[in-house]
């Protein structure tokens, strides 16, 4: 938006509301703080060992820097409580995943659309699947309370079905209407796309029945009844501009990319074997982690993906034990038994940390991170090569996301002939990288006592025998 634009936007919204009201943007800046409110969810906002995280968080903290002020969460527990903070003016903004309604917008002003998603109905693998709005009258549907997925099935049942029937559920996260799922006490969930991404590997046995509507925006609400006009300016040039300059892009990844290219039967085995096998391995895997100052769900992650924590773990290419190393970087890494648990987690420990300290001091974590993994895989020389490529496509060598998207480059000649150090399976290295990160997030999440509302699956209490026969094919 130029600036004339922008002052006849003021002038016509002062003539509407009368300038006279409470300037929020001069509250906010007189308070020295802004205050969000927010739903407590692994999509928008939770505390991991280091503090406050989640997609809401990153965009508001950004925010609150960028205006100059601190930053203050509230979070609702329910939809309800969300809008009645915002009503009650004891918050800014809301930003919770919330989409952008026709009711809502008639309530309170919003900034532009910052993401787009899709509502999702979820059944559960092995029962009915509703292929079409008319299959759901005869099912019983969970919605988070006040949500938009009601309003949306309000209308449906209006204008095209109105034998539709559904329970309200009066929580903030999406993870209640899963668990309602799980207990046989609900057929269908109505769910945000990231939401259910996210949350799934918790849910192996649930998947997508169909999309309940195309896409939608996701806004932030701001407080009625008071003067935005500065603020709605503000926050729209800056969302504008974290769009045009990849840091939404960026940030996305960050907290949604994870979930990426993992299947439903892989999350599965992995729930499956983090209640089993990981218990015999975590004391053992944290001492490790602690000794070579890693976190220790990383370290976790890593032994899964390489061995799915079996200490005998042994490939056909001669790769051993728990973190699979090969004989020359054993024999580097001074250890002696690869098949020796605590000798085979230190091995690669100290391998991953030393790929992190040979990359150039410029990569930042999290980035850091993956493409050392990426190296751990293919080595260094080979990342070097992506990342080479990354830069000549126009991409941002020291972002994972960008480096992520040409690694498959090297297996194919028009690439490969002109790199330095020729022909790596890219393709395998990302799926490594991102399978790795997907199970940290988990482990992460489950290891954190306030994120963990439901007790944890007896995945034996539920596995259909088709399931089972499933991953006895794929691993
Ligand atoms: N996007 C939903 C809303 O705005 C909340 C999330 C959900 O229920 O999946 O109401």
């Amino acid at each position: 938006m130029n600036l004339y634009v922008k002052i006849v936007t003021l002038v016509l919204l002062c003539t509407v509301i009368g300038c006279d009201a409470q300037d929020s943007w001069e509250k906010i800046q007189s308070d020295g703080e802004l205050v969000v409110v927010t739903r407590n969810s692994p999509t928008t906002y939770y505390l991991d060992k280091n503090g406050p995280t989640g997609f809401e968080y990153a965009l508001t903290r950004l925010l609150a820097e960028e205006m100059g002020v601190a930053l203050k969460i509230e979070t609702a527990s329910n939809l309800n409580d969300l809008f009645a903070q915002l009503k009650d003016q004891k918050a800014d903004i809301a930003a919770a995943g919330l989409t952008l309604t026709e009711g809502r917008a008639a309530r309170y002003p919003h900034t532009i659309a910052y993401n787009q998603l899709t509502p999702q109905v979820i059944y559960v693998a092995g029962t009915f699947r509703p292929r079409s709005v008319s299959d759901l009258t005869t099912m019983n549907i969970a919605v988070v309370a006040k949500s938009s997925h009601a309003d949306t099935l309000y209308t449906l049942q209006q204008n095209q079905a109105p034998e539709l029937r559904w329970q309200e559920i009066d929580e903030a996260d999406t993870m209640h209407l899963l668990e309602l799922l799980k207990l046989g006490q609900a057929d269908i969930a109505i769910v945000d796309s990231n939401e259910f991404a996210v949350q799934q590997s918790l849910y192996p046995r649930q998947k997508v029945a169909f999309d309940l509507h195309e896409e939608q925006d996701m806004v932030w609400y701001l407080a009625p009844e008071i003067d935005n006009t500065r603020l709605t300016i503000f926050i729209n040039a800056y969302l504008e501009r974290l769009k045009n300059n990849g840091t939404m892009a960026r940030l996305r990844e960050q907290h949604f990319g994870h979930t990426d290219g993992v299947s439903r039967i892989s999350a599965h085995v992995f729930t499956q074997n983090m209640r089993q096998t990981l218990p015999l391995y975590r004391r053992l895997i944290r001492q490790v982690a602690k000794e070579y100052q890693m976190d220790w769900h990383l370290l976790a992650a890593i032994a899964y993906q390489e061995s799915r924590w079996d200490p005998n773990a042994t490939s056909p290419t001669g790769v051993r034990g728990m973190m699979m190393l090969t004989k020359p970087t054993a024999r580097e890494l001074g250890v002696e038994n690869r098949l020796d648990v605590t000798q085979s987690l230190r091995g690669g420990a100290r391998y991953l940390k030393d790929l992190k300290r040979r990359l150039p001091k410029r990569l930042q974590e999290p980035d850091r991170t993956w493409m050392a993994l990426a190296a751990y895989n293919i080595g260094l020389g080979h990342l070097e090569d992506a990342r080479v490529i990354t830069q000549r496509q126009g991409g941002n060598p020291d972002l994972w996301q960008d480096v992520m998207q040409r690694l498959p480059l090297l297996q194919d000649s028009k690439y490969y002939e002109k790199t330095r150090y020729g022909y790596a399976r890219g393709k395998e290295a990302v799926t490594l990288v991102q399978n790795i990160r997907h199970y940290y997030n988990i482990l992460a999440w489950q290891d954190i006592p306030d994120n963990q509302p439901i007790p944890p699956l007896r995945s034996e209490d539920y596995i259909p025998n088709e399931i089972d026969n499933l991953q006895l094919q794929t691993f």
